[in-house]
């Protein structure tokens, strides 16, 4: 209900920036499909190449025919990539958002810009493009700032998702075709958690649900990491209670006074990764074209985001995996730990 209302409440912003012929499609029409459909049904009918090209342009110049081929970088295989659609003529696409607790940076301001473009080209060269953004809005963060603000921390991350989509405005990004949240996807991530524990990837202790990365080879592909890699006390909280110091939460038990879903496990809520896995998966499919954010997200979380969906269906296959740099000031990254960011507020409302 809080993305519908969400969406009602900032999409007359776009309607006066950018008119729409029909709407994406409410998230009630797709969660009554029992089977997420291999793409959603989303934003307007694509147009071909050859109706938008070769007429006059606004300069009296005829425009060049744009070149359907599409070269991308793949994280995966580290390098450049013809883009082939797995559907032709569509495009699915996930993009991870933001952890919505504070105004957004002009880092956070690059990703979303990056794949606006991308989402604009793709729809340019004529294919129907299904983009999803999610919103993380059951977080350790958010939880912490709610607590130190006396907020409902559901309340606290539905305020600044909205103030997030006022930056998407002021920046001139598009809407996406979706923007799922966590706390409307429990079904899909407990469903998704019980998989991975049916196919033996996962174990349970205590109400926490962890997965078990020695139970997947794989592991690793993407961020070209070992296991050795993640030394205990180190990147990863020593926990005796885990199999492998790198196995990680899919499921974490409720503490007294945080937000709490029931669950086969007891009641708690999920880890950060599995909310990507099973948002993609209930929009896009298992297998889809192109998933992307930041490189800061390459490891850990892609990483276990491939760990998870391969573990709860062996057919899952994202084509590229695609990732901007950081935004740096002087040569060092812009975030919020070090105190040396701009929001995007700040920068385009001095
Ligand atoms: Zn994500």
């Amino acid at each position: 209900m809080g993305t519908v209302s969400l969406l009602k409440c900032y999409r007359p912003f776009f309607s006066t920036l950018f008119p729409r012929s029909a709407p994406s499609t409410p998230h009630a029409a797709i969660f009554r499909k029992k089977s997420p459909p291999s793409f959603c049904a989303c934003s307007s009918p694509p147009f071909t190449a050859e109706k938008d090209c070769g007429k006059s342009g606004a300069q009296g110049f005829t425009l060049k025919k744009p070149s359907p081929e599409v070269w991308l970088h793949n994280t995966m295989s580290k390098t450049k990539q013809l883009f082939k659609p797995k559907v032709e003529s569509k495009v699915g696409m996930y993009v991870c958002g933001v952890t919505a607790y504070d105004l957004s940076h002009i880092g956070h301001a690059r990703v979303y810009i990056n794949f606006d473009l991308l989402y604009r080209y793709f729809k340019h060269l004529g294919f129907e493009v299904c983009y999803v953004r999610n919103f993380t809005d059951v977080d350790d963060k958010i939880i912490a700032r709610a607590k130190e603000l006396g907020e409902d921390p559901i309340s606290l991350s539905r305020r600044y998702c909205e103030e997030f989509c006022r930056d998407m405005i002021t920046l001139n990004c598009l809407p996406p075709s979706v923007e799922p949240k966590v706390s409307e996807h429990m079904p899909q991530i407990i469903d998704m958690i019980e998989k991975i524990l049916n196919n033996g990837y996962a174990y349970v202790v205590d109400g926490d649900v962890y997965f078990n990365v020695e139970k997947f080879p794989e592991y690793g592909k993407l961020s070209s990491r070992d296991l050795e890699d993640n030394r205990a006390g180190e990147r990863v909280a020593v926990d005796l209670r885990k199999k492998n110091p790198a196995d990680f939460a899919l499921w974490k038990s409720s503490k007294p006074g945080e937000p709490f879903w029931e669950s086969p496990w007891g009641p708690g809520r999920p880890g950060w990764h599995i909310e990507c896995s099973a948002m993609s998966a209930a929009y896009l499919g298992y297998s889809f074209d192109i998933h992307g954010g930041g490189i800061d997200l390459v490891f850990p979380h892609h990483e276990n985001e491939i760990a998870q969906s391969c573990a709860a269906c062996n057919k899952s296959d994202i084509s590229v995996w695609m990732h901007n740099g950081f935004v740096t000031i002087d040569s060092v990254k812009m975030s919020k730990s070090l105190g040396n960011f701009f929001t995007i507020r700040q920068v385009t409302h001095p």
